[in-house]
This record gives C-alpha cells, sequence and structure tokens, in this order.
C-alpha cells in the first residue's frame, strides 16, 4: 500500500514556508518547477515550490501529451536535440513512468504532390528511429493498404505509402501531479494557488518572495538562498520583478488543440506534413481522440489564452489533409497553451525548441523553453546551475509504479468494472489501490461520475485529499478525464465543489 499523503491544511503549509530560510524558492509548478523541486529535494536541499494557479495548471496540461524525439526536429537539422529527446523518453516509459507513458506507432501518411517524398520520409523515420538505437524498432516504409488498415480514417485518394515510426505519449496534467507527489516524498514543501507578488531582495540579491494565497488572500514570505523563476510564459513578468529595466528575452507562440469523439478505435496515431516544417496530429488518447496543434505569435495576458473559433477551423481543415470524418460536432474539448521560444529574430515555427538559463542582476535564475519529454534532463541542468552534482542521483520512478494491467487485474477481481479498473491502474498505478480502499469504506464513492465516462467520486475525494485539488477546475481539468471528455456538465462542477468543500472523518 502506497504512503498516503494528508490533506493539504494551507495554514500550515505557509507557516512552514514562512519558517527558516530554504535553499531553493522555485516560483511555477508546470513541469519545469516541479521537476526542478523534485531534483533538488531528491539532493538533499531544502526547497519550497509555488504555483499562482493549479500546478500544470498552464502549458504543462496544455501540451500534445507526447513523449517524443520530435521527428520534426530532423528537418531543422536539430539532431542533437532528437537523441537527447530520445533517451529521456526511453527512461520516462521504461524506468520512471512506465505505469503513465505508453507506447504509441505514428504513421506519415505520403500523399501524391504532398510537402515530402517517400524516399525522404523513409530515410528520416530511419534516422528517427536509429537516434534512440532502434530501441522501439526500425522506422520504416510501409504500403498504401496497410496504411489504410492501421488507420481507417485515412484519406485513401492519393495516398501512395506511409512512413511509420514510434513515440510515447501520455496523460500531461496527471504525470504531472505524480511528479508533485515525488517531490514531496522527496521532502519539498508545496503549495498551488499562490502567487508571487513581488521579490523579496536584499543588497541588491533576490533572497525571496512575497506571496498572496489566492483562495482566502492570506499574505506570506517565502525566504531562499537561490530563486529559480520557472514561470514559463510569464518569466518575463518575474523578470521585471527583479529589474525594472529587464528587457523581453522570450516570444509566446500559441498552440490550440481539439479532443473529438472517435468513431472507431485506430491502431496508430498519424502526423499529417502541413508544409515543409509544420506538421499537425492526430493521436488516439483517452478513448478519443487528440488534433493539433497550432503554431501562432501571441502576444496577449498568458492567463487569457484559448483556443479560438478559428483555432478549431484551422485544426479540423488541417486534419481533413489526410483524414476523413474530422467533424466539429465530435469536437468535446479545445485549449491552448503557449510555447516560450528564445526571443530573436525569425519564423516562430521554426524556432529552436531548447531550454535557456539567464541569471539575473540579483541572482535569480530564469528558466526558459524546453520539453515536457525532458523535463528531468532541464532539473538536473538546474542543479548543476546550482553548484550541487547531479551526477549522484539515481533514476527515481514516480509513485505508484508498476505493470497496469497488473493492478488493473487485482482491481477488477474487487470487484470493480473493468472499464474502472484499467483507468485507474493507467493514471494511478498502484495508487489506485488507494481509491480501491476509498470505495470499500464507502461505496457511493465507486459510482460513475458520469455515465459516459470512467471516472468515479472516490477521485474527487483524492484529488482534494491527497493531490491538492482546490477548485472544480482542479478536478475536472487536471485529476480526471471529465472536462476532456465534455462531461463537465453544470451539475457535476457543483457536485464537485460541494465535495471540495466537505471536510474528512479525520478532520472533524
Ligand atoms: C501547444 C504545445 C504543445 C506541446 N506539446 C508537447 C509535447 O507533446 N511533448 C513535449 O515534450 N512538450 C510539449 N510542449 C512543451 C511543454 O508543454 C512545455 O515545455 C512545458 O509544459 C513548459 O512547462 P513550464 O513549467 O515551463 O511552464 P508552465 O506549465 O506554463 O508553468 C508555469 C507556471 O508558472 C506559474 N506562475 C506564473 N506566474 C507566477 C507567479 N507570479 N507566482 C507563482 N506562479 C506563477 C503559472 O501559474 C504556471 O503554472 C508543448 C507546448 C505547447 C505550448
Amino acid at each position: 500500500m502506497s504512503t498516503i499523503i494528508q490533506r493539504t491544511n494551507r495554514a500550515a503549509v505557509r507557516e512552514e514556508l514562512g519558517r527558516g530560510t530554504f535553499d531553493l524558492l522555485v516560483i511555477g509548478g508546470g513541469i519545469i518547477g516541479i521537476s526542478a523541486a523534485w531534483t533538488a529535494a531528491q539532493a538533499g536541499l531544502r526547497v519550497a515550490l509555488v504555483d499562482a494557479g493549479d500546478f500544470a495548471g498552464a502549458t504543462s496540461s496544455a501540451s500534445t501529451k507526447l513523449v517524443h524525439g520530435g521527428l520534426r526536429y530532423l528537418q531543422t537539422g536539430n539532431v542533437r536535440l532528437v537523441a537527447e529527446n530520445h533517451r529521456e523518453r526511453r527512461s520516462l516509459a521504461a524506468h520512471v513512468a512506465p505505469h503513465l507513458v505508453n507506447p504509441r506507432r505514428f504513421l506519415v501518411p505520403i500523399y501524391e504532390g504532398g510537402p515530402h517524398g517517400a524516399a525522404k520520409l523513409g530515410a528520416g523515420v530511419f534516422l528517427y528511429s536509429a537516434l534512440s538505437a532502434f530501441g522501439d524498432g526500425l522506422g520504416r516504409v510501409i504500403g498504401r493498404n496497410h496504411a489504410l488498415q492501421q488507420v481507417p480514417a485515412l484519406k485513401a485518394e492519393g495516398l501512395k505509402a506511409a512512413a511509420v515510426y514510434t513515440d510515447h505519449q501520455m496523460n500531461d496534467s496527471r504525470v504531472a501531479i505524480m511528479t508533485v507527489r515525488a517531490a514531496v516524498a522527496a521532502g519539498a514543501v508545496v503549495l498551488n494557488h499562490a502567487s508571487v507578488e513581488a521579490l523579496r531582495t536584499a543588497s541588491g540579491r533576490v533572497v525571496g518572495a512575497e506571496l498572496k494565497d489566492g483562495l482566502d488572500g492570506a499574505e506570506f514570505g517565502v525566504s531562499a538562498r537561490l530563486v529559480l523563476n520557472a514561470t514559463g510564459p510569464w518569466i518575463d513578468r518575474l523578470r521585471v520583478m527583479e529589474n525594472p529595466a529587464a528587457g523581453p528575452s522570450v516570444r509566446l507562440s500559441k498552440g490550440a488543440h481539439l479532443v473529438l469523439k472517435r468513431q472507431e478505435p485506430w491502431k496508430a496515431a498519424v502526423t499529417i506534413p502541413i508544409d515543409k516544417y509544420r506538421v499537425s496530429f492526430a493521436v488516439p488518447w483517452e478513448d478519443h481522440l487528440l488534433l493539433g496543434t497550432t503554431d501562432e505569435p501571441y502576444e496577449g495576458d498568458p492567463r487569457e489564452v484559448r483556443a479560438t473559433d478559428g483555432d478549431i477551423t484551422q485544426i479540423l481543415d488541417e486534419a481533413s489533409v489526410a483524414l476523413d470524418g474530422m467533424r466539429r460536432e465530435d469536437v468535446t474539448y479545445a485549449f491552448a497553451g503557449l510555447r516560450v521560444l528564445p526571443g530573436g529574430p525569425g519564423d516562430v515555427a521554426t524556432a529552436k525548441r531548447e531550454t535557456v538559463i539567464t541569471e539575473g542582476r540579483g541572482g535569480m535564475l530564469s528558466i526558459a523553453g524546453g520539453k515536457w519529454t525532458t523535463y528531468r534532463h532541464i532539473g538536473r541542468v538546474v542543479l548543476d546551475r546550482l553548484g550541487v552534482g547531479s551526477e549522484v542521483l539515481k533514476t527515481v520512478p514516480l509513485p505508484g509504479l508498476a505493470a497496469p494491467a497488473a493492478v488493473a487485474h487485482r482491481l477488477a477481481a474487487a470487484p470493480m468494472d473493468p472499464t474502472v479498473a484499467a483507468h485507474l491502474a493507467t493514471h494511478y498505478g498502484t495508487l489506485a489501490f488507494d481509491l480501491a480502499d476509498l470505495v470499500r469504506r464507502d461505496p457511493s464513492l465507486g459510482e460513475p461520475i458520469h455515465p459516459d465516462g470512467p471516472d468515479i467520486w472516490a477521485q474527487v475525494a483524492y484529488a482534494r485529499d491527497h493531490e491538492w485539488a482546490a477548485t472544480s477546475d482542479d478536478v475536472l481539468r487536471r485529476r480526471t478525464t471529465l472536462a476532456l471528455r465534455g462531461l463537465d456538465t453544470p451539475r457535476i462542477r457543483q457536485r464537485v465543489a460541494d465535495m471540495l468543500r466537505t471536510t474528512t472523518p479525520e478532520e472533524r
């Protein structure tokens, strides 16, 4: 049985955050900040992690959900980046989170008159698979009929062949929450819905931050020897807090996605070449289809980023280049996030997606860019910048490590509906046994939240008590799969809000 983290008592956490001086304060609980906090806590540092909203509430839950080498980076000649991504992909899938990260075959359809020919794509997927030492098989070209068998929705007209390669996929917000749990297990003190309003300085050095609790308005401070600005699209706002004269260091590019009801099972995902550089993905995900993404410069308020009507049209149009039956009425969810690209000239779609760490005049480190896939690597880079060697750190798995099929088998014997059992096993690993325990004590928690989805009420109680969920959105969008399935009705929203307000027997 896993260790159960006690429900967040925000006042107690704020008190802990205010006590003494931390070695490291990480501002921003997206995957980059979470990873940096986890790595630093593993290295024995006293670490604090805060986020203005929910953990992974911004970019880190708005990705394409791929753990990938990035086939299209070969197009821009970035072989080193692809090899590094592959190494981390394989490590995540094999050692860190095999219960949460799953292999996925991809087809790149080759059409008459398309932007890339079979010879070039065949060489591309071969090189791609070679850069991961053929660990997932050989990238190759398959015939037209074989491709149509894999993905019946592929447009048959003009289809000549398809290139095939393998990557991995995940539910990004669930992996992020599991990583927060790992950071806490390693000793980090964490609080979401707590925003940095100003930096603490002493003799020109940044030595902490002043915060405001977004739920009850309480103000408090954190002192730290080193402050890491991991605020993603907000990076320059924090840099201006450090130095009002700081100029912009990054550009933002919006990427929107759609989730659609899937009409039939697909054996592979599809990577659709749109032009020489851009691709659009259609990926089976959570029994649905994930489509996207766009890549447009963005200059508005990061909190306001949304998938617009225009984005929806563009994504459906681009999917229809290679797929039949992509209909607006099947869209269950739309979301958008912001890529943080190093500042400088050039088109956003061809800009390199690499991590940039800068040090401000007050000594605050700011980290921008990077990928979900390489998040552990980024944590190590930050640690090296802190002057703490990361080479001694072992590869530590995320909580709940287990073969999901074995977990699902045991849950189904509990007894539990096999679909629910499989859902819990692949989203919680062995922590699913804690959920089964809640259901055993209160069978009403085993009821489905909505008849059309596999999420059960125990997940809401669990999110409240052990996963820092404080708002309905935290639960519906990031702890469960209700929102993406289009099942977050006003009635469910209200019941979730009511449940978040209730206290557990231990608290009464
Ligand atoms: C459209 C899109 C698709 C992508 N797809 C993939 C993919 O498939 N695979 C992959 O590997 N990578 C992908 N990426 C990249 C990956 O998602 C990002 O690199 C990663 O999520 C960035 O995480 P982050 O922690 O830097 O930023 P964020 O997740 O944005 O986190 C920053 C956090 O800082 C917090 N914050 C801001 N201001 C304050 C403040 N004043 N006080 C406290 N907290 C604050 C915010 O609330 C936010 O939670 C994609 C990115 C985009 C945009």
